[in-house]
């Protein structure tokens, strides 16, 4: 780091650091790798780095230049029998440049997300007190405003909040929410690196679709979303969200397996996580889908994806 380096740039960059070596120790888990060691040294259980990656990410940069200073020169240590023997180093498992880990946008600068965060909250209290839908304002528990990264390049796009969603304020927490979750970690991120927001902020009553007024009230809310976290990909989920947002009614199974252009961002179609819970056998097809994604964003394919296909 150079001397004249501003400090307010210091604390950013210690987190995103921070952040990135911990979605490779997690990557690395999943792969059942369980140490890493430098050359000449004893190994490193991950449990142990894991451990002092949480007080980094307390602490600070000092120690987490050190440990990724180690890590990089680190191999990655072989599991026990029967596991597959690793064949990248540390440097490139760890690397926080690796195209895996590159998940926020190139305008992603120290002082944007709050800034996009704090433009957001705003949006989100709006949200809060909108009564536009008179039936959905007084049916609701809770508004159901979106979750994630606010510097997200990518936007998981839903139709509407069901009972648990209204429930908790947030969406996909419920069934269909679990199988997203599995894709979303499939991808090898975690939830609080993308962003993830519906057609409509308010529950439907009975879970029925949102009408298309009820669409229209809501996109003036959706339009500010994405203008602040102006993702590079959204990736529509099932038929509602596909044809509100590409203003469409092309069957779904006609428009999954390529990108459509909207306003610059490149969108995606495909099935909804509550239709594969009905007819698991369109889990395939998603996976198909969220590898041709994968591939355009430049993040690695796993092999065997857990609880997908
Ligand atoms: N289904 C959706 O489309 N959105 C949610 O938030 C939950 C389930």
């Amino acid at each position: 780091m150079s001397s004249d380096q501003s400090p307010t740039t210091v604390p950013f960059d210690a987190a995103r650091v921070a952040k990135a070596v911990r979605q490779r120790l997690q990557s690395l888990q999943r792969s059942g790798v369980t140490a890493i060691r430098s050359p000449g040294k004893s190994q490193t259980d991950l449990s142990e780095l894991e451990k002092q990656l949480a007080a980094i990410e307390q602490n600070g940069l000092p120690a987490l230049e050190a440990t990724a200073e180690s890590a990089a020169q680190a191999e990655i240590e072989t599991p026990p029998a029967g596991q597959p023997e690793p064949t990248f180093t540390a440097e490139q498992a760890l690397a926080p440049e690796s195209p895996s880990i590159n998940l926020s946008t190139p305008q992603d600068t120290s002082d944007m997300p709050s800034k996009k965060q704090r433009e957001l909250d705003i949006v989100c209290q709006e949200v809060a007190n909108c009564t536009a839908c008179a039936e959905l304002a007084s049916t609701r528990q809770n508004t159901v405003f979106g979750v994630g990264n606010s510097n997200a390049r990518l936007v998981f796009y839903g139709e509407a909040p069901g009972a648990d969603e209204d429930k908790h304020g947030e969406p996909f927490v419920g069934r269909a929410g679990k199988l997203l979750n599995k894709i979303i970690e499939a991808m090898g991120l975690t939830r609080d690196e993308i962003y993830i927001l519906n057609t409509i902020k308010c529950r439907p009553p009975g879970n029925r679709n949102p009408t298309p007024d009820e669409q229209q009230n809501c996109a003036g809310f959706l339009q500010r979303q994405l203008d602040i976290i102006q993702p590079e990909y959204i990736v529509c989920l099932g038929a509602i969200a596909s044809h509100s947002f590409l203003e469409c009614k092309t069957p779904i199974g006609k428009m999954r397996g390529q990108f459509f252009d909207k306003n610059g961002i490149k969108v995606l179609c495909t099935f909804h996580p509550a239709y594969l819970l009905r007819d698991p056998r369109r889990k395939r097809d998603v996976w198909d889908d969220i590898q041709f994604l994968m591939k355009d964003m430049g993040l690695k394919i796993p092999k065997k994806p857990e609880g997908v296909t």
